[in-house]
């Protein structure tokens, strides 16, 4: 395993067939860590975990968590992402366990310590039907991953702070904790990212690097727009100094959905660069 410093900077990346030389390009950005996200459409085989197991061994690369996307989710807007995000749907929530269940097996076969996954938009009355049911399965999900030692987090802004505080406070399970996303809390318009960051605190394990602006208020359902690092109204400086100040020692991963193919990895690189300096 590589010597991590505290609040390492890392890179949010998605699973590629080829293991070894998607940890090559998340490399040259200049981390030796970060998050892997699998979406619903990678086949997860014995042969799949071996394959990233040996590149993550060959590259000396650390994984702090693995995320789950699932197939038929859409982020267009927040009415699609409310009917089509994580657990909420009713059709697929079954299905949708049981992938996340492999996915989890997946992460236990890498050695990773961590399993995350946007839940969906929990509903904000506790009397809804589908309430309880995924409040149920959060509770599973998160026994299943407890099972191998593993914290289960939530990524923040599909909801404001305090209703997801309140969340927790239902689900009693020490090892339910937080994927903080400054951004998604702006570009959900969920509330004020750094004061929700403190209130949130206490659950954070790990910390996206993402910036963006708020939804337009004349455009009722529109999401906000995801801007480079630095660039957005998270104010990234404060937010890092407010790591600092409240003690948060873990891991900040850049992620950015802000680019085309071809600039994707040097936009990802000056994101590194940036956190490096206020870290
Ligand atoms: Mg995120």
């Amino acid at each position: 395993m590589p010597t991590l410093k505290d609040r390492e900077v890392g890179i949010f990346f998605w699973a590629e067939p080829d293991a070894l030389s998607t940890i090559r390009t998340v490399k040259s950005c200049g981390v030796v860590s970060g998050q892997l996200g699998v979406d619903g459409s990678v086949r997860l085989t014995p042969e799949t975990a071996a394959a990233w197991k040996a590149a993550l061994a060959a590259e000396d690369f650390h994984l702090f968590t693995v995320f789950a996307a699932y197939e038929g989710e859409s982020y267009a807007d927040i009415p699609t992402v409310e009917r089509t995000v994580g657990f909420i749907p009713r059709d697929v929530r079954a299905a949708r366990e049981m992938r996340t269940r492999e996915v989890i097996d997946f992460a236990a076969a890498l050695g990773v310590k961590s399993f995350g996954c946007h839940v969906g938009c929990i509903p904000h009355d506790t009397s809804h039907p589908d309430y309880q049911p995924v409040l149920d399965l959060v509770r599973r999900i998160a026994d299943y991953a407890a099972s191998f030692g593993m914290t289960f987090c939530l990524e923040t802004g599909q909801e404001p702070a305090a209703q997801l505080l309140a969340f927790f406070d239902a689900a009693a399970r020490p090892n339910l904790r937080i994927n903080f996303d400054p951004a998604n809390m702006i570009l959900y318009g969920s509330g004020e990212p750094i004061e929700a960051f403190r209130l949130l605190r206490r659950h954070v394990v790990s910390v996206h690097g993402k910036d963006g602006d708020w939804p337009d208020p004349a455009q009722p359902g529109s999401l906000g727009t995801e801007r480079l690092l630095g660039e957005g109204s998270v104010n990234i400086p404060t937010f890092v100094a407010a790591l600092h100040e409240t003690g948060y020692t873990g891991p900040i991963c850049v992620e950015s959905g802000v680019h085309g193919e071809e600039q994707r990895w040097q936009t990802l690189s000056r994101a590194v660069t940036l956190l490096d300096s206020l870290r």
